[in-house]
């Protein structure tokens, strides 16, 4: 009986060698080890046996098995070795094709606008400040200069959350609480670039929602001449060089005496075209030197300190730069539209 299981190991083996894909392996596999295989039929038999032989022939049987099994086991692992090489030898990657292009997206007009506003004054010696979207009433117009019931509150119709917090109507809160942080201290030199919002209806020219960048500077002996060079400035880097500026009197509640700047037109230098109206000015943005309750509020000594602010919308700026016609392109996200600005 030994000598049959011996056999059939040697069978097994060489046929397990023999094998050239998986498939004949487990034909193998199933052959001699499976419950009709011969080794089952070898056990079977072992009842003829003596009590001394079967425990022998028993182990041998199990040995002739694990080792059989081991075999197929070998052969299988080399058999999936040899499909994956195979198939990697077959497969080739043509690194020839061209790439497909990755589409490059660009800033937002307004975003490109306000950037180079905000690098503009950074290179003046200014710096960037931030403020809450959701104001306070004191903050927003107290502050300001704007007490409660006073008339200039209704330019800016505001959207209300409580009796005292509001959506914030302009970027001045920012200016007030940077004078607060600075205890009476000058300098100070900031621009505050922010969104606002204003109970207002959507037109070509209106929006409820629009940015501000306002500008402060207070120290002392600052005075409106330091105001127009630095709006002068600003206009020739903005719309060229040969841009002039002219300022018009004009009223802001925190600021006295309050200017209206205008420059010539860079459309058609000053004969007179539609986007000036015939008159070769265009209106860019409103000044002022600081109002002396406005600096007191805050904690500066008017008697020591002066100041000056301006604001201006870059809504306005950029229609103005890219020959924009209507405000409500810049907040409907039509890529049509906002990809005409790649290299702006
Ligand atoms: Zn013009």
């Amino acid at each position: 009986m030994k000598d049959r299981l011996e056999a059939l190991k040697v069978e097994a083996i060489g046929q397990i060698k023999e094998s050239q894909e998986l498939k004949d392996l487990q034909a193998v596999k199933v052959a001699y080890l499976g419950k009709k295989g011969p080794i089952t039929e070898v056990l079977k038999g072992m009842g003829k046996l003596s009590a001394e032989e079967r425990p022998v022939i028993g182990a041998y049987a199990n040995e002739v098995r694990d080792s059989i099994q081991q075999e197929i086991d070998k052969k299988q692992t080399e058999l999936e070795n040899a499909a994956i090489l195979e198939k990697l030898a077959k497969e080739t990657i043509d690194v020839s094709l061209p790439g497909r292009p990755v589409k490059q997206g660009n800033a937002h007009p307004l975003t490109a606008v306000v950037t180079e506003i905000e690098d503009l004054f950074l290179s003046m010696g200014f710096t960037i400040a931030e403020g809450p979207e959701v104001e306070t009433d004191y903050y927003n117009f107290e502050a300001l200069n704007l007490p409660k019931g006073h008339p200039a509150r209704d330019m800016q119709d505001s959207f209300f959350i409580t009796e005292d917090l509001l959506l914030r109507t302009q970027t001045s809160p920012v200016q007030a609480r940077t004078m607060e942080k600075h205890e009476g201290q000058g300098p100070v030199k900031i621009i505050s670039p922010g969104k606002v919002y204003r109970r207002d209806n959507d037109d070509a020219t209106h929006s409820h929602q629009f940015m501000q960048i306002e500008g402060l500077v207070v120290d002392q002996n600052v005075r409106l001449s330091d105001l127009k060079g630095v709006l002068e400035t600003f206009a020739k880097k903005m719309f060229g060089d040969d841009r002039k500026i002219r300022l018009r009197p004009s009223f802001f509640p925190f600021t006295e005496p309050s200017v209206e700047m205008d420059i010539s037109c860079f459309k058609c230098s000053g004969k007179g075209c539609s986007i000036c109206k015939q008159t070769g000015w265009i209106e860019i943005l409103g000044a002022g030197m600081v109002h002396p309750n406005v600096l007191e509020m805050a904690g500066f000594d008017s008697k020591k300190y002066t100041g000056f602010a301006f604001g201006m919308g870059p809504e306005r700026i950029a229609m103005l730069k890219y020959g924009i016609d209507d405000i409500r392109h810049f907040y409907a996200n039509d890529i049509r539209f906002l990809k005409q600005f790649k290299n702006a």
